[in-house]
């Protein structure tokens, strides 16, 4: 036997965690012809973790545990197979995979959890596969599975623009704790969107700028820089607040007793129906998520700090 083949290991299991995100704010432009919305939108990825677990396998299947699995797919139309069938079909491999994803973000929840699934995904194969893909290549490929992966692999805190898909990362300080109101009921964000749509057919829709203005955000980039909660609360925004709330009335609970919590700031997260609000400290944080269950307007609760780093390998065997 010779020294090389000693060497030689091959990898069996990967695992990759990735985190959901929040939208600290988010301006939507008008709806284009290709049927998107340009958007402007900062997020912030946030302590709330998926975990998928890749195995070598003949087959490709993909198993689902944790609170709402029951929602998931886990056909070819889960985002992570998604992702592993783009992976292998730009890399000409013909491996199979055996993922489990273990959901810690809420499902349909405005977080990002089937972008968080396919980014990992995607991190877990190519280890696996040992493709060789540069970075570059992956963030290309993610930004070919869904608006939100490509932040999903980046985290932190960065500004989206184009379909929320164009990052640019948002120099910050500090940390910030958050508390989620976490329902059962998923909001579709294509029927957010649309939602969205009607009410400004409805108006003048004279102030829905197009492409979205950055300047907007100017007050929550500099509360950022500062690592300022207090102006970070009263920047938080989101263009589809209004129409999430005109499809689920019942948000507006969760968001009133936030407010009534002391919360520095509170916003629907992205399309909904999860609602994030902001607290002064980790324990205030705890105060919140203990104010939506005593007033029951939420079917679960979170706590989280962010920003977080994207999604990483945690364990290779
Ligand atoms: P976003 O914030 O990016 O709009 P979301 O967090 O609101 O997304 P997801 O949890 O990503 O929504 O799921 C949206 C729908 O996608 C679900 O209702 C589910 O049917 C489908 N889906 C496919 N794959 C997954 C997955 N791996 N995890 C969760 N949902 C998935």
């Amino acid at each position: 036997m010779t020294l090389s083949s000693l060497d030689v290991t091959t990898t069996r299991q990967v695992r990759v965690r990735a985190p959901g995100k929040i939208n600290l704010s988010l301006h939507v432009g008008p709806r284009q012809d290709d049927g998107y919305h340009a958007l402007t939108t900062v997020f912030q990825a946030v302590s709330v973790f998926e975990e998928v677990v890749a195995r070598a396998c003949d087959e490709r299947v993909v198993t689902v545990s944790g609170p709402q699995s029951e929602l998931v797919p886990t056909d070819s139309s889960n985002l992570a197979m998604v992702a592993v069938e783009l992976l292998a079909r730009a890399t000409g491999i013909d491996e199979g995979v055996r993922l489990h994803i273990d959901k810690g973000v809420p499902v349909a929840g405005g977080m990002a959890g089937g972008s968080a699934d396919a980014a990992a995904a995607l991190l877990a194969c190519d280890a696996l596969w040992q493709t060789g893909l540069s970075r570059a290549e992956l963030v290309e490929l993610a930004a070919e599975l869904g608006s939100d992966v490509p932040f999903v692999l980046q985290g932190h805190t960065a500004v989206g623009q184009g379909r929320g898909h164009l990052l640019t990362p948002v120099l910050g300080r500090g940390e910030f704790h958050w508390a989620f109101a976490v329902q059962d009921r998923g909001l579709s964000a294509g029927v957010v969107y649309r939602a969205l749509d009607e009410l400004r057919a409805m108006g003048d829709g004279a102030d829905v700028a197009e492409p979205p203005d950055l300047d907007d955000d100017v007050p929550l980039l500099q509360a950022l820089r500062a690592g300022d909660a207090h102006a970070l609360g009263a920047a938080l925004h989101n263009d589809l607040e209004p129409a999430a709330l005109e499809l689920d009335p019942d948000l507006a609970q969760p968001l009133a007793v936030a407010q009534d919590a002391g919360a520095l700031g509170v916003v629907v997260s992205g399309s909904g129906p999860t609602v994030a609000a902001l607290a002064r400290s980790r324990q205030h944080a705890l105060v919140l998520a203990a104010a939506f269950t005593a007033a029951g307007v939420a079917d679960r609760v979170l706590t989280a700090t962010g920003p977080v780093a994207g999604a990483r390998v945690i364990s290779t065997d």
